[in-house]
C-alpha cells in the first residue's frame, strides 16, 4: 500500500552485501565453521589496523571487557572507576569479577572521562579505570594515564565505538595497555555479534586467548590439526568465549572497508554541521582538539533555549518518518543499578546529555535527500514558538 508517506529513515543500517555472503560461503564449504584459521586471519588484520601489538577475538565487547578485567588482575573487592554516562556493558563487566563499578561524571563536549572526573572518583580500592570513546569520538587518553599509571591503575580502554577513530594521530585504544571492541551491527564494522582484545601486553594476551576457550591448554584448532592430540589441561577456570570463522570471515571483509566507511561517516556528518550551522538552540558533537571521531554515534544537544525538549523533538522526527534515538543512558539510573553502592558523586554532565541528546540517523548508504529530510525537522522545529 502507498500512504504516500515519505520512506522511513532508520537511525542505522548496518552495510553488509554480496562479499560477506560469498566469504561466509566459503568458510561453511570449507567445514570448518567455529573458531579456527579465518578468527587468527581476522585478529592478525585487526591488530595491523589498529596499530596494535596483539589482538585476541571474543564473543561480544562485553565479554572482551571481562577478560580485560581478568588478565589486569581486577578481583572482586576492587574498585573501578567507569563512566556511567556509557551503555550499560561497561559498568556491568567490573561486577563480572566481583569488582565495583564507581561512575564518574564525563566532559561536557565529547562525553568522555577526563582525567578531573575520574580522579574524583578514585578510591584506595581503585584498581582500574575503564574510559570509552562515548559514541565514537576519541576519550583524551594521555592524562588520564598520566593519573593512573604511577598509581598503579590499569586503563582499560572501551573502544566498542571506535574503530576507525584516531587519538594523536593513531587509531584509539592504541595508547591503553588493553582495549576492548564491539562487531555489533549497531557499531561501524560488524560480525553479527562479536569483539576483539587489543593489548600491548603479551602475556594478557595469551592468557585471554586460554581464558576465552576453557582455559584449555591445547587449543579445538591444535588439536585438530594433529591426528593425535596431546592432552589437554585446563590450569584455571575459563569462558566459552569463543568468535566462530563464520563471524571472522565477515569481519574480514568489514575491515577492509573501514576507511571508505568513516570517510563516508565523516562526509556527513559534515553535512549535518553545515545543515545545522545556524541553528540555534542545538549542539552537535564533533571532532575533540586531540582526534578524528567516526561518528558512530551523532549526536545532537537540545539546548534549553530550544523551542521544544528532547521528548518533543523525537516527536517531531517520528512524525516526518525518522527514526532518531534518545542518546546515550546513564547506567547509574537503571534499576539495576538503584540499590548498588557505586560511589555517591553527583553526576550532573552525565544527568544532562542522558536527559537532552539524541542519535541521529547516520549511515552508509544515506543519501543527501534523507539527511536533509532530518536536518528540515530540526530547523523547523527549532523556529517554533509556542
Ligand atoms: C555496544 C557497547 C558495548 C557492548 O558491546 P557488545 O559487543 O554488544 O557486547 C560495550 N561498551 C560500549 C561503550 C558500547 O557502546
Amino acid at each position: 500500500m502507498n500512504t504516500g508517506a515519505p520512506a522511513r529513515i532508520n537511525v542505522m543500517k548496518p552495510w553488509l552485501g554480496a562479499e560477506e555472503a560469498a566469504a561466509l560461503a566459503e568458510v561453511i564449504e570449507s567445514g570448518w565453521v567455529a573458531q579456527g584459521p579465518r578468527v587468527a586471519e581476522f585478529e592478525h588484520g585487526f591488530a595491523t589496523a589498529m596499530q596494535a601489538p596483539e589482538a585476541v577475538a571474543t564473543s561480544s565487547c562485553t565479554t572482551a571487557l571481562h577478560l580485560a578485567l581478568v588478565v589486569a588482575g581486577v578481583v572482586a573487592g576492587d574498585d573501578v572507576v567507569v563512566p556511567s554516562f556509557s551503555f550499560i556493558a561497561t559498568a556491568n563487566a567490573p561486577t563480572y569479577v566481583g569488582a565495583r563499578p564507581v561512575f564518574a561524571d564525563v566532559d561536557a563536549e565529547t562525553g568522555d572521562l577526563t582525567a578531573e572526573t575520574v580522579a574524583a572518583a578514585l578510591t584506595p580500592e581503585t584498581a582500574a579505570v575503564i574510559v570509552v570513546d562515548q559514541g565514537g569520538v576519541p576519550v583524551d587518553l594521555a592524562p588520564i594515564r598520566a593519573l593512573c599509571d604511577p598509581l598503579g591503575i590499569v586503563v582499560i580502554e572501551d573502544a566498542a565505538c571506535g574503530a576507525g577513530s584516531t587519538y594523536r594521530g593513531r587509531p584509539v585504544g592504541a595508547g591503553a595497555e588493553i582495549s576492548a571492541w564491539s562487531f555489533h551491527p549497531r557499531k561501524i564494522l560488524t560480525t553479527g555479534e562479536g569483539g576483539m582484545i587489543t593489548t600491548s601486553r603479551a602475556d594478557w594476551a595469551e592468557r585471554a586467548r586460554r581464558l576465552r576457550e576453557h582455559a584449555m591448554s591445547v587449543s579445538a584448532a591444535e588439536r585438530h590439526a594433529s591426528l593425535v592430540s596431546p592432552p589437554e589441561e585446563y590450569g584455571e577456570i575459563g569462558f566459552n568465549y569463543r568468535m566462530t570463522d563464520l563471524q571472522a570471515a565477515v569481519g574480514l571483509v568489514q575491515l577492509g572497508r573501514l576507511a571508505e566507511v568513516v570517510e563516508r561517516r565523516r562526509e556527513l556528518a559534515g553535512r549535518y554541521r553545515s545543515a545545522l550551522a545556524d541553528a540555534s538552540g542545538v549542539r552537535l558533537v564533533g571532532d575533540p582538539a586531540w582526534g578524528t571521531s567516526n561518528f558512530q554515534s551523532l549526536w545532537l544537544e537540545v539546548l534549553p533555549e530550544y523551542p521544544i525538549d528532547r521528548e518533543g523533538l523525537l516527536v517531531a522526527l517520528a512524525e516526518a518518518g525518522v527514526s532518531a534515538r534518545r542518546g546515550i543512558m546513564a547506567a547509574h539510573r537503571q534499576p539495576a543499578y538503584a540499590d548498588r553502592d557505586t560511589g555517591a558523586a553527583a553526576l550532573p554532565v552525565t544527568e544532562r546529555l542522558a536527559d537532552a541528546t539524541i542519535v541521529l540517523p547516520l549511515f552508509h548508504q544515506m543519501t543527501d535527500d534523507e539527511l536533509d529530510r532530518v536536518t528540515a525537522v530540526v530547523l523547523e522545529a527549532g523556529r517554533f514558538r509556542p
